[in-house]
């Protein structure tokens, strides 16, 4: 099914001023809002349209951008309306039309169908918690306990609020419906009520434990699994174990951000592993084999005689491990440094003049005259 366009959506010809875009937009979200549409999906869906449209359609560049290429100006992997859906939220393009705190307030806050606003349920927010880890660890893999604090449900009241016995009394504001109507204009309008907050009951007497919140503090600890070869600043999420929700809301949920410590030995690149290691200069000249640390131990790199400092070696399957990637590795790249001698014994000194006369008598570089000497 494709999209409908965003004119046609809002009822608007396609030179219509950004103040008749507005008009049309509050006419139709006023039309759709769940809160007057309780539990109709079709409504629903037109509201989150309306929104949409309104959000392209009220924006200089996007709409350019939208008459330009149509609805492909704003969709990535060719998925429809879920794209916009998933970074938007209908309800902000409603406040900010109609006022943070003003009108958009007649309508509460609840989520589509009304559901939130009757029980008072809400969910509970997500928490973050930064770990840091080694690059070894990142390597391994490695499981962390983690302290934290969140809010729980209160024991004492199961998250009521209420003291044990306690009943919960009719709200008198609202008459228990959590709703107080009001006309403005010629619209009917539905408050929130400010005594309840929606829930249409007030505690007698409030739970003394957690003074009628439902929740309180409480520090945990849990274990974090740690795939290896993550990367730094890696979200591991944990369902449920967030803060704790209200009259039955859901619990939110712990990003786990994973920042992986800088190395001494290694720089890390993607799954490859960079260091430098020096070699001497005869071996350099000459080739040969030498070792190297690697993240997980050591191994011999073969040097090709004539090699030049600055050379960049890679050592396939000694990098990092690839996340869920059976067992296979990056790279190891090993940049080689000459090591000049600083100190020279009176012998290797003599050697050394011997051996540039030699090259001079011949012309050419130094390394250049070693290896044609023993190739
Ligand atoms: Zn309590
Ligand atoms: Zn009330």
């Amino acid at each position: 099914m494709g999209k409908s366009d965003y004119y046609d959506i809002l009822g608007v010809q396609k030179d219509a001023s950004a103040e008749d875009i507005k008009k049309a937009y509050r006419k139709m979200a006023i039309k759709y809002h769940p809160d007057k549409n309780h539990g109709d999906k079709s409504a629903e869906e037109k509201f989150k349209e309306v929104a949409e449209a309104y959000e392209v359609l009220s924006d200089a560049n996007k709409r350019a951008a939208y008459d330009r290429y149509g609805h492909g100006a704003f969709e990535r992997g060719g998925s429809q309306s879920s794209d916009w859906g998933a970074g938007h939220d209908p309800f902000d393009v409603f406040r900010e039309v109609f006022g943070g705190g003003g009108f958009g307030d007649f309508f509460g806050f609840g989520d589509f169908g009304g559901h939130a606003r009757q029980s008072g349920k809400r969910a509970g927010s997500d928490l973050r918690y930064n770990l840091s880890i080694t690059l070894a660890e990142a390597f391994g893999g490695v499981e962390k306990t983690i302290k934290y604090s969140r809010n729980v449900t209160c024991e004492k009241c199961g998250g009521s609020g209420a003291a044990p016995g306690s009943k919960k009394i009719t709200c008198k504001t609202c008459g228990g419906s959590g709703i107080l109507s009001m006309r403005q204009g010629f619209f009917s309008m539905q408050q929130t009520c400010p005594d309840c907050r929606g829930v249409g009951t007030r505690i007698e007497t409030p739970c003394a434990h957690c003074g009628g919140t439902g929740r309180v503090r409480d520090s945990c600890t849990t274990k974090v699994k740690i795939p290896a070869g993550i990367f730094d600043g890696a979200n591991l999420r944990m369902r449920g174990a967030g803060e704790a929700g209200t009259n039955g809301g859901a619990t939110g949920d712990l990003y786990v951000v994973v920042y992986v410590s800088e190395d001494k030995r290694f720089e890390r690149h993607q799954n490859d592993l960079h260091c430098s290691q020096k070699i001497s200069f005869t071996t350099a000249a000459l080739g040969g084999e030498i070792s190297v640390e690697t993240i997980d131990g050591s191994a011999n790199l073969k040097i090709p005689a004539g090699t030049q400092s600055g050379t960049t070696f890679r050592m396939k399957g000694y990098g990092m491990p690839l996340m869920n990637g059976n067992g296979s590795r990056g790279s190891q790249c090993v940049k080689v440094l000459i090591d000049v001698p600083t100190k020279l014994s009176k012998e290797q000194r003599e050697k050394l003049l011997e051996f540039e006369k030699l090259c001079a008598q011949k012309g050419g570089g130094f390394f250049q005259k070693l290896r044609e000497k023993f190739e």
